[in-house]
This record gives structure tokens, sequence and C-alpha cells, in this order.
């Protein structure tokens, strides 16, 4: 009998604001339980509905410098004029105990996870890298003024660093078109279920 012990995955989530990440996210936990969040560190202002600790760890500027310096970070960016950053403690343990974690962040802050990636051999082969693309920029640009959380100038902001995400696509592994979200979050499903199917996170030598 073929005991498989298998290390947990690290899912990178991206795609430009308002595609619809953190939607899909929510129906796809709903699938996969055992998928754990990384809740990252942010000093953008609370978004009604959003629950410090849940959604973000909600900062200041000066506590976010102060774990900056301590190195607390995996990886952070400066978007949209506010900091955002990925606590190691959020990620590290977990994957050790062989827990799957995932992160939604930002085009620069997977160019960093990569970087630790090609460096850390445990980290390298749990990542996979899923980017979320909208069907169109118009639909997109639909999706955030419904949302209806930022202000005109924030929107123009995000279209505009859309662009500069999509264009990344190829330093993902997968894409995701989120046009009709039940097919998205079916696809993305998909994609985790493969996930737990990769050579390189089995431990051990099973067969001997
Ligand atoms: P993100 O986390 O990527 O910034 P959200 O999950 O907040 O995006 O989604 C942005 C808005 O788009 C929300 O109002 C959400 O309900 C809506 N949305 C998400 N997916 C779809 C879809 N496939 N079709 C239409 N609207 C969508
Ligand atoms: P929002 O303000 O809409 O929640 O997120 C804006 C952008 O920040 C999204 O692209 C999201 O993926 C990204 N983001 C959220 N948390 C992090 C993080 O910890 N690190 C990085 N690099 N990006 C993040």
């Amino acid at each position: 009998m073929c005991k498989m012990m298998r290390g947990g995955d690290l899912i990178v989530l991206s795609g430009p604001s308002g595609v619809g990440k953190s939607t899909l996210v929510k129906k796809v936990r709903a699938f996969h339980p055992e998928l754990e969040f990384s809740v990252s560190c942010t000093t953008r202002a609370m978004r009604p509905g959003e629950i410090d600790g849940k959604d973000y760890h909600f900062l200041d500027e000066e506590e976010f410098s102060r774990r900056s310096d301590s190195g607390a970070f995996l990886e952070e960016a400066r978007i949209f004029r506010h900091r955002y950053g990925t606590l190691k403690s959020e990620v590290l343990e977990r994957l050790r105990a062989g827990r799957s974690v995932l992160l939604d962040i930002d085009l620069q802050g997977a160019k960093q996870i990569r970087a630790v990636a090609d460096a850390d051999r445990e980290i390298g082969a749990a990542a996979v890298f899923v980017m979320i693309v909208p069907p169109d920029l118009a639909a997109l640009e639909k999706r955030l003024r419904e949302r209806g959380s930022e202000s005109d100038e924030q929107i123009a902001l995000r279209l505009g660093a859309a662009r500069r995400e999509l264009a990344g696509f190829r330093t993902y592994d997968y894409l995701v078109v989120n046009d009709d979200l039940e097919t998205a979050a079916a696809d993305l499903d998909k994609i985790l279920a493969v996930c737990r199917m990769r050579t390189a996170i089995v431990q051990g030598d099973p067969f001997v």
C-alpha cells in the first residue's frame, strides 16, 4: 500500500484590481476548505464590509515600515499609492506543516515570490502562479465602477495599472478568464485539483 505524503501548495493568484479575484477565491474556498488564505498587510483604507485581520491587516504607514524594516515580509509592493505586503508568518509555517496557502497579490509581488521560489527548493516545489484576466478592459471598468468602492481617481489608476499587469501574463503558469463567474470558478477549481497531482510536492520516497 502506497502512503503518499504531500507538501502544501503555494497558490499565487494575480490579476488586475476589479477582475474578480476576491469573488473567485470565496467561491473556490467553499470546495477547497484546506486552502488557507494569506492575509496581507496594507496601508489602504478599509472598504465597507471588510474585516480587519480577515481581509487584510490594516496598518498605518509607520507600523508597515516597522514590519518591513524588521524583515517580516516575504514580498511587498507599493500599489495605487498604498503599501501592500505578504507576511512570512502567514506562509512559511503553514507550508512547512504541509498546508496549502493562497496569496492574492499583484504582478510585482508575484515576481518577488518567483525569485524566492527560484532560490528556495521548498518554496520552489510549492509555488504555482495563476493569473485571472477579464474578457476585455471595458468589462473590467464596468466591474470597478459597479463595485462602487473607489473614487474616479482610484478607478483611473487601477485601469492604467491593469494594462501593465495584463502584459505580464506570460510570467504565470495558468490563465483563467473571468467572463462567466461559474466557468471561471470551475477553471480555478480544476487548476487547484491538478496542483495536488504535481510530482514536485510528493514528499520522501513513497515507492521504496
Ligand atoms: P478583485 O478582488 O479582483 O479586485 P472583486 O472580487 O472585488 O475583484 O470583484 C469586482 C467586482 O466585479 C465585484 O463587484 C464583483 O461582484 C464583480 N464580479 C466578479 N466576477 C464577475 C463576473 N464574472 N461577472 C461580472 N461581475 C463580476
Ligand atoms: P485591493 O486594494 O483592490 O484589495 O488590492 C489591490 C491590489 O493589491 C490587487 O492587485 C491585489 O492583488 C494586490 N495585493 C493585495 N495584497 C497584496 C500583497 O500582500 N502584496 C502585493 N504585492 N500585492 C497585494
